[in-house]
């Protein structure tokens, strides 16, 4: 069983030398499991921002570190080689929580994990689009954001795999849409290929307070927040009164060692700004009732989603990595190509 380990917890930027492979020679399986388990062989993996967040050794975080010398974890698309679980049955395909190795043991009922049930579709969306991070888009959008036809949404790490579903559905609700991201091709991507009505590369930014008004002269009604830090600075400012903030990430601050404050956070108060916090485990309920929305949108050509898919276990360290560097360009994926 190849698998891809953490060495040690992490501090600052993280490395690929943090990580790393080995294979085991043990044949996984259930005999002698507790019941309820299911043994799958992982298909796709998703490389995801709050990952870096468990490579360090944290307390009283919403998630647990991984263990050094153990296998990272994170989400997948499996396909179920044997299973105790009443749910799952052998031939299934399942995503949720798995190890980044070929084979895993997983247990659903310690985290959701959904029987794939459309198979038309390619099954990596399973770790975006109809995966965790669709449901993240859905979830903050519709019922975090509060959004009213017309109004004015600004979205960070636009491109990404959060980013770009948010700006489609902002737009299909008859929002004006503009995105930041730190390359002029995913600029173009926003624009040309995702339907935002305008993008801008935040590197290339002097001022960034300058740059929003730029982009919004009528103020920002919504932000949807990725990225924190200075962004999130100049965005207080550009919000408009009784503005609504979803802070979905800060991925600016995951690899600081000592966290940027917000310097204009008193604007919450003063322009009675709602800024809400969410995180997707919670709205897990309503992914049937998101199925039920996003399918159709998909088959029929409606919505646009880019995958970056990479092969091979062994670099899945290096696409993790690549994450906060912005090398993917969409959806981060490894595909294991496994024997
Ligand atoms: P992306 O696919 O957007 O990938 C991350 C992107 O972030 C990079 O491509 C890069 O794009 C950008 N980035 C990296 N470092 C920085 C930086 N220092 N400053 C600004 N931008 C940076 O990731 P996701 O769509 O999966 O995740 C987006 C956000 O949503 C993250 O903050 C993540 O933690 C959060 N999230 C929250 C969930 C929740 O339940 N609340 C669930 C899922 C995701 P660029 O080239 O544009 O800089």
């Amino acid at each position: 069983n190849k698998q891809v380990i953490l060495k040690h917890y992490v501090k600052g930027f993280p490395k690929e030398s943090d990580m790393g492979t080995r294979t085991t020679k043990t044949k996984l399986n259930l005999e002698g499991s507790s019941s309820g388990q299911v043994l799958v062989k992982n298909l796709y993996l998703s490389c995801d921002p709050y990952m870096r967040n468990r490579m360090s050794k944290t307390e009283g975080s919403y998630i647990d570190s991984f263990t050094p010398d153990s296998p990272i974890g994170g989400y997948g698309v499996g396909k179920v080689l044997d299973s105790t679980h009443p749910d799952f049955q052998k031939g299934d395909l399942i995503w949720g929580f798995t190890g980044w190795e070929e084979y895993s043991i997983v247990s659903p009922a310690q985290f959701s994990h959904f029987k794939i049930e459309h198979t038309d579709v390619p099954l990596s969306y399973y770790t975006g689009i109809l995966g965790m991070p669709g449901m993240t888009a859905y979830a903050g959008f519709f019922k975090v954001c509060s959004p009213k036809k017309g109004e004015k949404v600004f979205i960070s790490a636009a491109s990404g795999a959060v980013g770009q579903l948010v700006g489609q559905f902002a737009k299909s609700f008859g929002c004006y849409v503009v995105g930041s991201a730190g390359s002029k091709e995913k600029v173009d991507l926003l624009k040309s290929k995702l339907g935002f009505d305008d993008a801008f590369n935040y590197k290339e930014e002097q001022d960034l307070v300058a740059a929003l008004k730029r982009y919004f002269p009528e103020g920002i009604d919504i932000y949807f927040e990725n990225v924190g830090g200075k962004m999130l600075d100049a965005v207080l400012l550009n919000m408009n009164n009784h503005g609504r903030i979803a802070a979905c990430g800060m991925i600016s601050q995951y690899n600081r060692e000592e966290p940027e404050g917000a310097q204009n956070l008193f604007c919450v108060v003063t322009k009675r700004i709602r800024m809400e916090g969410f995180l997707v485990f919670d709205y897990y309920d309503q992914y049937p009732e998101f199925l039920e929305m996003i399918l159709p949108l998909i088959r029929e050509g409606k919505i646009t989603y880019i995958e970056d898919i990479v092969e091979g276990l062994e670099n899945a360290p290096s696409a993790l990595i690549g994450l906060f560097l912005g090398r993917n360009v969409g959806k981060q994926v490894v595909a294991i190509t496994s024997v």
